[in-house]
């Protein structure tokens, strides 16, 4: 990657037909850094973060992340072998697989059938098997899930499949997570537990990107933060600086 920052977006734009849904983004997240994406609903932060995956090619400006040029012949499953991992709004768990057996599927990025033969029938993918297992209990274990690696990802509470999709895409070991509104439905006590959470990844040298509507944990969390509304960035700085900010407090009392 060019220049210190692993997440690098200059004028980043959409349009779809004449519509621009974002627009001249500019945008640098570090190793290690904790990075929010907030703003008012419909300002941009999910075709920000899908364009940042290498989902949604963009129509203007240039951006690379983990030396992987966005738009062009990009695709998502190039900006994930990169080292990109992403959890989604919606809760995308196999409800009926134990949490293990969740990491699990994170950890061999399984795409077809021919894999997961060879690994039922090789002895090395035996021993490989072992080691993923080895792997994804950590994870449960990191997030605070290692009492429940046998339970039905259907049976966790809410806040705990919000983890356990966390530890399903730490199980690929990425230099940049990219968590959607990772603390949607949780209580307070329960964010608190993620806030922390995503902080310890981050001491660990791991950037996180987060699109949040919990402001009140945002601010707690980032190092910095990014404010849109509809489309662009009004204000970008540490949490202090964009909490203090008039154009944040117009966007967000105007909107409600
Ligand atoms: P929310 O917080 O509600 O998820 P958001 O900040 O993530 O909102 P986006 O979903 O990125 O916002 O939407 C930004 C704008 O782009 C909206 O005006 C939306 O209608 C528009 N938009 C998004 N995707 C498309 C699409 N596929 N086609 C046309 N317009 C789109």
């Amino acid at each position: 990657a060019r220049g210190t920052g692993l997440l690098e977006l200059h004028g980043l734009g959409k349009s779809y037909g004449g519509v621009r849904a974002v627009h001249g983004i500019d945008l640098a997240v570090a190793a290690g850094e904790v990075h929010g994406l907030i703003g008012p609903n419909g300002a941009g932060k999910t075709t920000l973060v899908n364009m940042v995956t290498g989902v949604t090619p963009p129509t203007a400006g240039t951006g690379t992340v983990l030396g992987v040029t966005l738009g062009g012949r990009t695709r998502a499953h190039r900006v994930a072998r990169a080292g990109v991992a992403r959890t989604f709004q919606q809760i995308k768990l196999f409800g009926r697989l134990s949490a293990l057996e969740n990491v699990l599927v994170g950890a061999y990025r399984i795409t077809d059938d021919t894999l997961l033969r060879r690994l039922v029938f090789l002895p090395s993918a035996r021993r490989k098997e072992r080691g993923a297992r080895a792997v994804a209990s950590a994870q449960l274990v990191r997030v605070g899930l290692g009492e429940k690696a046998a339970t039905a990802a259907g049976d966790l509470s809410y806040g705990d499949q919000r983890r356990l999709e966390i530890a399903r895409a730490l199980a690929a070991h990425p230099s940049l997570l990219v968590l959607d509104e990772p603390a949607a439905g949780m209580n307070h006590v329960e964010a608190e537990r993620l806030s922390e959470l995503i902080r310890s990844l981050a001491a660990d040298g791991v950037a996180v990107l987060i699109i949040e509507h919990n402001v009140r944990m945002m601010l707690a969390t980032c190092d910095r933060i990014t404010v849109l509304n509809f489309g662009e960035v009004i204000a970008a700085g540490t949490p202090t600086e964009v909490a203090r900010d008039p154009k944040v407090l117009e966007a967000y009392l105007g909107s409600e």
